[in-house]
């Protein structure tokens, strides 16, 4: 796949607001925040879509979920509670083709139907 500007934020050369890391996941501020917390958290490894997970991928999808929990915990946003959501391509309005998990809260979100 293309390289996104994702990859130059893992490799430090674009700055981020990283809010968390480990060796297979990374997570920062999105620089156009729909929300008070607005994290975007993605996995080292370069997947363009949902469209290209691998069934052998599905630990490292599991873990993105599980980073968000404890991003949203430590932003205090646990309770409350928060949105999690993956674009796929056009209709999903994906504009960074690097498989990505938004994490938004800190408010009261409206409901999908209007979507
Ligand atoms: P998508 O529409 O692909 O699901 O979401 C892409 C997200 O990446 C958007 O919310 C957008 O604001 C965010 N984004 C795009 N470029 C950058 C960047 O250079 N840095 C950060 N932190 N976020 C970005």
């Amino acid at each position: 796949m293309a390289e996104t500007i994702f990859s130059q934020i893992i490799r430090r050369e674009l700055p981020a607001d990283i809010v968390y890391e480990d060796d297979e996941v990374i997570a920062f501020r999105d620089i156009n925040p729909q929300a008070p917390v607005h994290v975007l958290i993605i996995p080292r490894e370069e997947i363009a879509t949902v469209n290209d997970i691998k069934p052998e991928q599905a630990e490292l999808i599991g873990k993105m979920v599980l980073a968000a929990q404890k991003i949203a915990a430590e932003e205090g946003i646990a309770e409350d509670g928060f949105r999690l959501v993956i674009n796929c391509n056009r209709h999903g309005c994906q504009e960074v083709f690097h498989v990505h998990l938004h994490l938004i809260g800190g408010r009261q979100l409206r409901g999908l139907s209007s979507s």
